[in-house]
């Protein structure tokens, strides 16, 4: 069950609560609808499985649905996330096609009288084009589009132009070449959700266990779909200079988001690279989806490794320093936002292999690092990434845009 608002009182204190009502108070049973295309899996789903009933607490009348795709459109819009994010595509008509087509059939039985539509991602970017537009759109856009595959950003942008507000994630990410008004609101994590909640010593043991994952060596873990942009080959890469001088424990949890059709050939080329590691124990792979098992990693690693290449906000991180468990993170996109390197994390190129596993070890060797760190990251999240901040945003939002 969700929590309702005032349940956050105590974390984010009173002044927060009053003022998300306040804001709500002229949106008083304005219908929103929130679509994107997928209920689990991935930080979006993570996002609107909070914001959507919090809204409806506050009063605003808000909906939730998910784009129905294919295994094939889910296949082509993956090829478009990763050319988002400055991959290679081959951007064909036929692929153009079916990323149309099955927007358009969605149309055919989505009604929509809504007061706000707010779309989430590429997937569903172009159902604007398939709907009499009678209320305001946000395209509200998760990916890294700081140096999008061109061609495919020259594409997408021909439904963008049509929204009425685009919502990134940082700062960096906005377009130059887009001229729709852009915004920059920052993801959040719900400290009160079975993922971030306080758990005890025992039902973290206890879920460790039924994983079985042991705690007779420091642990070493990155918690992320089974992704190339999250780089978990240089994870284990990672893993074996650090190993060379402590012996300690990875564990790689990645669950299988319904949108995201790699995440099984990704998962077989790290078990294949990692087999030897895997069999003496030392390496970990997961691919269950349990809430409370990455509640019980984040609090029971030594550190939280995230070796993202590209990353649109890196929900984790904003989890791990909830948690005050020390962050190695890669200095890219919105991680950066998050972690002041030295003071509440760290941060470290993306492909210094070499510097991550320095970081890591020297955490590992100076455990008092971990707890200064710990508790500035803990602070950073309450201040600026938690979902009542964001709450209030979509609410000053929503308020501009509704009469
Ligand atoms: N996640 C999870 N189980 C996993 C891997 C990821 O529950 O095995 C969650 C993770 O805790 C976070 C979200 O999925 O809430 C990932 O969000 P993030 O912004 O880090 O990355 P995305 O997947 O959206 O690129």
């Amino acid at each position: 069950m969700r929590q309702p608002l005032e349940n956050y009182r105590e974390i984010v204190g009173d002044e927060v609560i009053a003022e998300i009502h306040r804001k709500a108070r002229k949106l008083y049973g304005k219908h929103i609808l929130h679509i994107n295309s997928t209920y689990y899996g991935g930080g979006v789903a993570e996002i609107l499985s909070c914001l959507v009933p919090l809204m409806n607490d506050v009063g605003v009348e808000a909906d939730w649905r998910i784009l129905h795709g294919t295994p094939d459109f889910f296949m082509i819009t993956k090829k478009f996330h990763n050319a988002l994010q400055g991959g290679e595509i081959n951007l064909t008509e036929i692929k153009k096609q079916l990323y149309l087509q099955i927007n358009e059939c969605f149309s055919t039985f989505c009604h929509i009288n809504h007061d706000c539509v707010i779309i989430h991602d590429p997937q569903p970017l172009p159902l604007i084009k398939f709907y009499k537009k009678r209320q305001p759109w946000v395209w509200r856009c998760h990916v890294d589009l700081s140096s999008p595959n061109e061609e495919l950003w020259e594409f997408l942008k021909n439904f963008t132009l049509r929204y009425d507000v685009v919502v990134v994630s940082s700062e960096k990410f906005k377009k130059r070449d887009l001229p729709v008004e852009q915004r920059v609101i920052h993801p959040a994590i719900d400290p009160l959700s079975p993922k971030n909640m306080e758990i005890s010593d025992r039902i973290i043991s206890k879920y460790l266990k039924k994983f079985r994952i042991p705690l007779d060596k420091p642990l070493i873990t990155q918690i992320s779909r089974f992704d190339k942009w999250k780089d978990p080959e240089g994870v284990i890469e990672v893993f074996k200079l650090v190993r060379k001088e402590i012996d300690c424990r990875l564990v790689l949890c990645g669950n299988m988001a319904a949108d995201d059709p790699e995440g099984y050939q990704i998962y077989e080329r790290v078990r294949r690279k990692a087999k030897r590691l895997i069999e003496k124990k030392d390496v970990i792979l997961i691919t269950s989806e349990n809430n409370i098992l990455v509640n019980a990693l984040q609090r029971s690693s030594a550190v939280i490794i995230q070796k993202s290449i590209k990353e649109g906000f890196g929900l984790t991180v904003t989890e791990a320093l909830w948690k005050g468990t020390p962050v190695v993170a890669s200095n890219v996109g919105g991680i950066s936002l998050q972690i002041k390197d030295g003071e509440n994390g760290f941060l470290v190129d993306p492909y210094d292999t070499r510097g991550f596993a320095d970081r890591i070890i020297s955490i590992l060797q100076n455990p008092e690092i971990a707890e200064k760190t710990g508790k500035a990251g803990k602070e950073v999240v309450r201040r600026n990434f938690l979902i009542t901040k964001l709450l209030s945003d979509y609410l000053d939002l929503l308020n501009d845009l509704i009469e």
